[in-house]
């Protein structure tokens, strides 16, 4: 048996990198089997280092939503590397930036860029704790906010699909202080409330959550939340780092029509390029440095490159806003072909979308909070993720992951997934 160019990758990986990967979720643990070492992409297709070609569901979990190599997104960030990759001083592209961002999400007085999803939210809360001088704060299990300590209590994404229950490292004075319950349950929150008067700072969530699985906020839900920190004077934190200019220009908030206090971005607001940002109204913004004295600052925040990746590419979003019907028809479609073949296979299924995210959980009841992703049947997912990948289509290798999708897909491309999909269930099942 010869082994694999992705198989020698690994194991070499291993002796250098923990685990052989520089984030968790990519070694396929879950799943079962040996990560494929990618070596290019191009529109909706990723090749890896045997030449092996796949139809990309994960999209680097989201920024890709126009396609790979985007033309306009590379050549401009060519050009910008010619004028050096970093100055560590204000620049008029970061103004710009900016400027672009408030455009589109129109509750946002002030933003500061930073380089990641997860700086993003760990500012944002910092600066919901300054602002209302609270220590505790709710977040909803099976939601991730990135890895700073105090959001790996009851979190998703990789968290979940390791089933890591309490990360070694985070220390009790940190995760005392956050507060969780059930996505979905506005009593819980309620209760919450009760239990701990005038302490709480904000409530952060995921609008529509994507690191259980996707988990769509039931009616009335976040507008029961926008109420109660209203009348309990906490921060309202949506975390977009998924959805914010993927589910519209203007993210969940303007897709659902709720006003956060604060927001975070990450993933698409770079095209790829590390970056992440939070904003929102100027009376909270304006207490972080140098305005005020909640301390946030980043070497490399605002960097050139990251900025004229992300510039280029919410400008073509916004200039066609005719994308995000384009997507959501592919992901209506896509939908519409996964439901057929897999009412015919008899198994039982629950599909959860809205706009570009999808994703399939091997469920008899309704998905709507972590335990109902949880008692899913995952270990089919497992094998269908492997039976998919076999036949040439990438999905997220875990089903507490939602699917991207990319607006570079063509029908032939999503005919193929359904296709795709049949067989993989004629085959696991
Ligand atoms: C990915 C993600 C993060 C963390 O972003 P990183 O760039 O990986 O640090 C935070 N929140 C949500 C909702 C995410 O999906």
């Amino acid at each position: 048996m010869t082994i694999s160019k992705s198989e020698q990758l690994f194991s070499r990986a291993q002796n250098s990198i923990p685990g052989g990967v520089n984030s968790p979720v990519r070694a396929f643990k879950s799943v079962g089997g040996n990560p494929i070492f990618l070596k290019n992409a191009r529109g909706a297709y990723l090749f890896d280092a045997d030449g092996n070609k796949y139809i990309d569901y994960i999209n680097s979990w989201g920024p890709m939503i126009l396609g790979h190599a985007y033309t306009p997104v590379v050549e401009a960030i060519q050009k910008k590397a010619a004028d050096s990759t970093s100055f560590g001083a204000p620049t008029e592209l970061e103004v710009e930036m900016a400027e672009l961002v408030k455009s589109l999400v129109p509750n946002v007085d002030l933003v500061r860029m930073v380089s990641s999803g997860t700086e993003a939210c760990m500012s944002a809360l910092r600066l919901a704790r300054g602002y209302t001088g609270r220590n505790k704060f709710i977040k909803f299990e099976g939601c991730y906010h990135g890895h700073a300590d105090p959001f790996l209590v009851k979190a998703g994404s990789g968290v979940a699909t390791f089933n890591i229950q309490t990360v070694p490292g985070v220390t009790g004075g940190v995760s005392n202080d956050t507060l969780t319950c059930a996505y979905n349950d506005l009593d819980a929150v309620q209760q919450l409330f009760a239990e701990n008067k005038g302490e709480i700072a904000a409530i952060i969530i995921e609008p529509v959550a994507g690191n259980m699985g996707c988990i769509l906020p039931k009616e009335g839900f976040l507008e029961g939340l926008r109420r109660i920190c209203t009348d309990e004077g906490a921060v309202l934190i949506f975390d977009e780092v998924m959805t914010g200019f993927r589910l519209a220009p203007g993210g969940a908030q303007e897709r659902l029509k709720i006003d956060a206090d604060l927001v975070t971005y990450g993933k698409v607001i770079g095209a790829g390029m590390p970056v992440g940002a939070f904003g929102g109204r100027l009376e909270i913004m304006k207490q972080i440095a140098p305005l005020g004295s909640v301390y946030q600052a980043g070497t490399l925040s605002g960097n050139p490159l990251a900025m004229i990746a992300g510039y280029t590419l919410l400008q073509e979003l916004k200039n066609n806003p005719g994308i995000y019907t384009e997507l959501e028809e592919k992901c209506a479609y896509l939908k519409a072909g996964l439901q057929r073949v897999l009412e015919a296979s008899g198994t039982p299924f629950v599909i959860n979308q809205l706009g570009s995210m999808i994703s399939v959980h091997f469920s008899d009841h309704p998905v709507t909070d972590f335990a109902s992703a949880a008692s899913a049947n995952n270990a089919l997912f497992n094998k269908f993720f492997h039976a998919m990948l076999r036949r040439g289509v990438y999905l997220p290798p875990s089903a507490y992951e939602t699917w991207f999708l990319s607006n570079a897909l063509t029908q032939e491309d999503l005919d193929a997934t359904i296709k795709a999909t049949e067989e993989s269930l004629k085959e696991i099942l």
